[in-house]
């Protein structure tokens, strides 16, 4: 239904005229008309817009650098950059990333669980303000991850059981005077699923991102795009209540939560009963991956329980891949084993047939990727882009990301 209501559209604004050329399916002016139908005084007007905002540059003008032929067209990734803030429980990654999502420079650091936005913000203010020193061009915008569930219109954290202090705080304000640019700020596993839309340049449709560390999440990507949900909660599977957990009080307050028997929480309390020395999910997953039993244990256990959600989920949706990242996903092997063990045994024949269980694509790296994608999907739609257009279009001399 929503696939023929797209296909009609064709593309026409200079924005998506923009897209096609960022997505690779148009590299000169005659691709553009041929995609589009547009004349090509039309094509010439629009792509002129572009390169005098900077988006785009002409092969032409790159022939010093060698190699472009006359005509192509070529997105300037160097037009701008974007902010990418990823914080946890446990630690903020913060990044610059060019407009094509390659990082310049980033900066990671643990911090106490618990934080407040107040303790934590205005330090991460002063790291972004130290590596924007290190790049030129105009910032774009921002994209910033939490855990838990987000309102993305506010950009701030909702009812989250782990971050209990940043409740209803807008986070905003803690960047003014810093960076003038948008903030977009989403749910840590959306920002995972963002990541693999990245990384996979497109070749995914319909694919479920768990997101498997301290707590459990899941990014869901359907028809090529990420759910949120009504109020910003898809996908928070963590506290859905299952048998195995029956009454084991969970972090949220409330007992029988997935996470209780299958989050790394519950698991580093587990192995540190058993006389382990471990304080995060990343201690008990290096253990894992040198071979210790317990932790092996622990980590295939999981997974198997998330995987008997994740069935569910496979029928409902019929994903083509089941993408496993977070501190888990590190021991992927091992974790995998487990989901694919339920899923499986689960699942319908039909909705499993052809389904992948894969690590993701950026490993460590996956919530800065993710934050910057989610910043360039705004500040780079085609709407954001004509928008900009007609804004430069009344300051003559006004760079376009500015
Ligand atoms: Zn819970």
């Amino acid at each position: 239904m929503s696939e023929t209501l797209r296909e009609s559209a064709v593309p026409a604004t200079a924005g998506e005229l923009l897209g096609l050329v960022r997505s690779g399916r148009a590299g000169t002016r005659s691709d553009l008309r041929r995609l589009t139908g547009l004349s090509r005084t039309a094509v010439v007007s629009r792509v002129s817009a572009l390169t005098s905002a900077g988006l785009l540059l002409l092969g032409e003008e790159l022939a010093s650098t060698g190699g472009r032929p006359p005509g192509a067209l070529v997105f300037n990734r160097d037009a701008g950059v974007v902010v990418a803030i990823a914080i946890g429980r446990s630690r903020s990654q913060i990044a610059i990333f060019d407009l094509e999502g390659t990082e310049v420079v980033s900066d990671s650091r643990d911090h106490a669980v618990g934080v407040e936005p107040d303790d934590l913000m205005p330090r991460v203010a002063e790291r972004v303000a130290t590596l924007l020193r290190e790049v030129e061009p105009p910032v774009a915008g921002i994209g910033l991850s939490l855990p838990g569930t987000v309102d993305p219109v506010r950009g701030l954290s909702i009812d989250s059981p782990v971050m209990a202090g940043w409740d209803g705080v807008e986070l905003a304000p803690y960047l003014v005077g810093v960076v003038e640019a948008p903030l977009f700020v989403a749910n840590d596993a959306d920002v995972l699923a963002r990541s693999e839309l990245l990384g996979r340049s497109g070749s995914f449709h319909d694919v479920l991102v768990v997101k498997a560390s301290t707590g459990l999440g899941l990014g869901i990507i359907a028809d090529g795009r990420v759910l949120s949900g009504h109020v910003g909660a898809a996908g928070e599977i963590g506290h859905t209540r299952v048998d195995a957990a029956a009454g084991l009080p969970c972090r949220c307050g409330a007992t029988g939560c997935l996470e209780t028997v299958a989050g790394g929480w519950a698991l580093v309390g587990r192995l540190a009963e058993s006389g382990h020395e471990v304080g995060h999910v990343r201690d008990l997953v290096a253990l894992a991956l040198h071979g210790d039993a317990v932790a092996r244990g622990l980590l295939r256990d999981s997974g198997r329980h998330l995987g008997e959600l994740l069935a569910v989920a496979v029928n409902l949706l019929n994903p083509q891949a089941v993408v496993i990242g977070g501190d888990m996903g590190n021991a992927f092997d091992t974790y995998a084993a487990g989901v694919r063990e339920s899923i499986y045994a689960r699942a319908a024949a039909l909705a499993t047939r052809d389904l992948q269980i894969l690590p993701a694509t950026h490993g460590d790296r996956a919530g800065l990727v993710g934050c910057a994608a989610l910043a360039l999907d705004h500040v780079l739609s085609p709407a954001a882009v004509d928008a900009r257009l007609v804004a430069q279009a009344q300051r003559p001399t006004a760079d376009a990301l500015r």
